[in-house]
């Protein structure tokens, strides 16, 4: 099936063309016709779907189709809501990228950055605009912004937006969108909060599903290595030295064990970065391009900063600490095995870890393949340590989460890449690159918050 059939217009179709897409995602192919009758939608897809050329195209067709009513200053005419400001970045640069011969505006807004520039941009007047929820209601609260022409509002990663307790901000933002518009709801996973969201929502939405609930992405091989807590770091670097591995996304579970890991990987000649709320937004957005580009090996993050995150083709991705919530060894994996590309989940599982372990496999359905590492196996006589586990991590984390920038609270025990970890010998064959400091000079990709686009220059 061609991307032809779906009803796109031709700047449209030429847009992806760009891109280099030969035929629509599961979800592309669902839901673009259902966006485009103007139906509301529940759409049951992960990130790594392509879902967000599935809202973003039909989205881009209605604003170029359906000119703006309003004389004047140019109102929002979309509103795309996002948990993280990773993702809301994305989601613009999709924005862009897809509507780049349509003339249309678009912007970004999150905070953590200068909002003078946002009201400006505002003030010039945006057809789209890709937000975080709190910085959003700070405009709203300023009256920078009107959102009373929205016709299309997009929840995008709902379930993770409900986790970092935005509920109360999305019916703040709800009550100031005009009655009458089209909704639309994506959501990785759904609970019971989401099924309450959607009923209130939507109006008789379409449903699509495309990854099965909870299940992980099928591309994704993954693998259990049973290790001992202290010798995790030295394996890390054992397997992304031996196996020359070029990226690799490693979890941890807390801010602390992100800068810890991240600065042993580099004692080990292994070029890394950390990213998570603590770090500022330059910090964040220096260490994810220079990831992409490939000089920095290895990126440490934190569930709720790697959440979204875009990264094409992703080979290889760590579970250095298992999760504290089974689902997000799901959206983690989801990482890798994107759009068609085979990936690796590995996971480094100590003894303190083996309940979160079999909570996962019970959330997969199926059990995960052991796999014991030689020189690595781990010491029958070492006890296991209570994990500190947080029933609602992420909900506790409410004030930063505003910014989409929660992070998890609780410590580990011991975990991983402690200073007692020695490496044995011959063992640490890391051959990563000396660490890399132009990336200070690197220009900030997501710091310019705002877009604007040359008239179209694309057929009728
Ligand atoms: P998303 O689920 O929206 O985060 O998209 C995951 C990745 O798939 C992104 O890097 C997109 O560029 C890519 N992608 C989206 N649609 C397609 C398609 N039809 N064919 C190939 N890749 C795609």
């Amino acid at each position: 099936m061609s991307f032809d059939t779906l009803g796109l217009s031709a700047e449209l179709l030429r847009a992806v063309a760009d891109q280099g897409y030969s035929e629509p995602t599961p979800v592309q192919r669902q839901a673009i016709p259902v966006i485009l009758e103007g139906r509301d939608m529940l759409a049951g897809a992960q990130t790594g779907t392509g879902k967000t050329a599935g809202f973003t195209l039909p989205l881009l067709q209605h604003l170029s189709t359906h000119p703006q009513q309003h004389k004047g200053r140019r109102p929002v005419r979309a509103l795309i809501l996002t948990p993280t400001r990773e993702l809301a970045a994305q989601v613009a640069e999709s924005v862009d990228t897809y509507g780049k011969h349509l003339p249309l505006s678009s912007m970004v807004i999150f905070g953590g950055v200068k909002i003078n520039p946002q009201i400006q941009q505002l003030r010039r007047g945006v057809d789209i605009l890709v937000a975080t929820p709190g910085r959003l209601l700070d405009h709203a609260s300023q009256k920078t912004l009107d959102l009373s022409a929205v016709e299309i509002l997009v929840l995008d990663e709902a379930d993770r937006m409900l986790d970092m307790g935005f509920l109360p901000d999305i019916r703040r933002i709800l009550a100031l969108l005009p009655k009458q518009r089209q909704n639309l709801l994506f959501s990785a996973t759904y609970s019971s909060d989401i099924r309450r969201l959607a009923d209130k929502l939507l109006d008789a939405p379409v449903q699509i599903e495309v990854a099965r609930r909870n299940t992980a992405a099928e591309l994704v091989s993954q693998v259990v290595h049973p290790v001992d807590r202290e010798r995790k770091r030295e394996l890390l670097s054992f397997m992304v030295g031996s196996q020359n591995w070029r990226q690799v996304l490693v979890f941890t579970r807390t801010k602390h064990g992100a800068n810890r890991l991240s600065k042993q990987l580099e004692k080990d000649g292994i070029s890394s970065a950390a990213i998570h709320g603590n770090k500022s937004q330059g910090a964040r957005t220096r260490a994810l391009a220079d990831f992409k580009q490939g000089e920095v090996r290895v990126l440490v993050a934190t569930d709720i900063a790697a959440r979204g995150l875009d990264i094409d083709q992703l080979p290889h991705v760590v579970n250095y600490e298992l999760p504290n919530v089974p689902e997000d060894y799901v959206h983690r994996i989801g990482r890798t095995g994107r759009a068609g590309n085979e990936g690796q989940a590995v996971s480094l599982v100590c003894v303190d870890e083996h309940k979160l372990l079999i909570d996962i496999e019970r959330l997969l359905k199926r059990d995960l393949p052991r796999v014991v590492i030689p020189d690595y196996e781990p010491d029958p006589s070492i006890r296991a340590e209570p994990i500190q586990r947080r029933s609602n991590a992420r909900a506790g984390g409410k004030p930063n989460a505003r910014n989409g920038t929660g992070q998890q609270r609780g410590k580990r025990s011991g975990g991983g890449g402690s200073a007692a970890a020695k490496p044995r010998s011959g063992a640490s064959a890391s051959r990563g690159k000396p660490k890399n400091a132009a990336g200070a000079n690197r220009s900030q990709k997501f710091s310019g918050n705002s877009r604007r686009r040359p008239a179209s220059s694309g057929r009728a």
